[in-house]
């Protein structure tokens, strides 16, 4: 039976080597037609432009099929070990492409009109702040900044319950006073449309009041004791109110476009002088912001301080109460700085409160004339009547 199988086994061999029996053999490709024999010498077809690009590319060394770029010559790295990588890594951006960059004619076209575009937008955004009448650019309005503002209240909410504060009730004595002070305020504002909201927080430390545009007072509770009395707080209140009125939070946003747009042409001349880009970004970003933020930081704290003022001679408060206010502020803010250091004023947004009282004697005269204008005497009077005739039982 294996001798059989042996012998079967042989002559399948032998047939399947033999040169009429195997598939594509030399001899059976000469029985095959002529047409066919053609065919499968050019195959596959392809056009002859084709072909002699293909040509091309191969006799080309170093050359890629679907690259333009050269083949990089073969070295012996391991592609998975990331220092080799490193070491062999060139470049995203070279100065030199940043140079022919800013040099191409195109380029010059783009910042030319980019510049045109700028002054227009500018010159479309100035506006007069009210009752100081200084022109400023401001491309926000009121309710685009409104609905930021709405975000902030939610987080400075979540940030005072977060770190244990809590705030004052409705019936307490200081939120009682603080909302009294701004029923005054708020008519002599011309914001009575907004929707006010008054807030004070449990905070004895913390000498602070903010107003966020949309009418969100927040008060704290620490500043109440340096005010002493309803001027004092008109004093702080008014200011911070004046600081919505003159809607310098939408300055500052709009400041900040300009400050991105003078530090992205920085970055381009520097890139042209063939300077470090990125010290460009930080040291450029830190001379910015003290030339031109905080400037008009202090610009803008000294118009909120002026504008404040008259607001709260206009509310019949006595704006003298208002230089107490900032002496005992400045008295404080010296005990503070004793124990930590202050910084210059050129460093800081806020004007130093030594310049800040200085003014406010200055605007002083003024002042009370805003308060004899408002009828604020015969009111007064009115009060000190009733209040002696109360003493005596008397009804006038
Ligand atoms: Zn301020």
């Amino acid at each position: 039976m294996v001798l059989a199988l042996t012998a079967l086994n042989r002559a399948c061999s032998r047939l399947l080597r033999s040169p009429n029996t195997a598939l594509f053999s030399p001899a059976r490709a000469q029985q095959l037609p002529a047409r066919i024999r053609q065919n499968a010498t050019i195959a596959p077809s392809i056009s002859p432009a084709a072909a002699a690009r293909q040509q091309r590319v191969h006799a080309t060394p170093g050359r890629r099929l679907f690259s333009q770029t050269p083949r990089r010559p073969y070295q012996n790295y391991d592609p998975y070990d990331p220092h080799e990588r490193l070491r062999n890594a060139k470049p995203l951006f070279t100065n030199r492409g940043f140079r022919g960059f800013i040099r191409s004619p195109s380029t010059h076209t783009v910042a030319a009109l980019a510049f045109l575009g700028a002054v227009g937008f500018y010159f479309y955004n100035l506006q007069t702040v009210p009752v100081s009448g200084r022109k400023r650019f401001n491309c926000f309005t009121e309710e685009s900044v409104e609905a930021v503002s709405e975000q902030q209240v939610k987080r400075i909410q979540w940030e005072v319950e977060r770190q244990g504060g809590r705030f004052l009730s409705d019936w307490d004595p200081r939120t009682r006073m603080v909302k009294r002070v701004m029923r005054r305020l708020i008519p002599v504002s011309g914001m009575e449309d907004s929707d006010w909201e008054v807030r004070v927080i449990d905070d004895p430390r913390q000498a602070n009041a903010f107003v966020l545009p949309g009418g969100k007072v927040f008060v704290y509770s620490g500043i109440i004791p340096i005010a002493r009395n309803e001027d004092g707080l008109a004093a702080v209140l008014g200011h911070e109110i004046a600081h919505n009125l003159a809607q310098h939070i939408g300055e500052r946003m709009s400041g900040q476009i300009g400050i991105n747009i003078l530090l992205g042409s920085f970055v381009l001349l520097t890139a042209l002088w063939g300077g470090a880009i990125l010290g460009t970004q930080l040291f450029g970003g830190t001379v910015l912001d003290l030339l031109f933020s905080r400037p008009m930081g202090r610009k803008q704290e000294t118009e909120a301080d002026y504008i404040g003022l008259l607001m709260m001679a206009e509310a019949c408060y006595d704006p003298e109460q208002a230089l107490g206010f900032w002496q005992r502020m400045e008295y404080m803010e010296h005990m503070e700085h004793q124990r930590e250091g202050a910084p210059p004023e050129w460093m800081s947004t806020h004007p130093s409160n030594h310049n800040r009282i200085e003014k406010i004697k200055q605007w002083l005269p003024e002042a009370m004339d805003k308060r004899a204008q408002s009828d604020c005497a015969g009111t007064s009077a009115f009060a000190g009547r009733f209040r002696r005739a109360l003493a005596q039982g008397l009804i006038i």
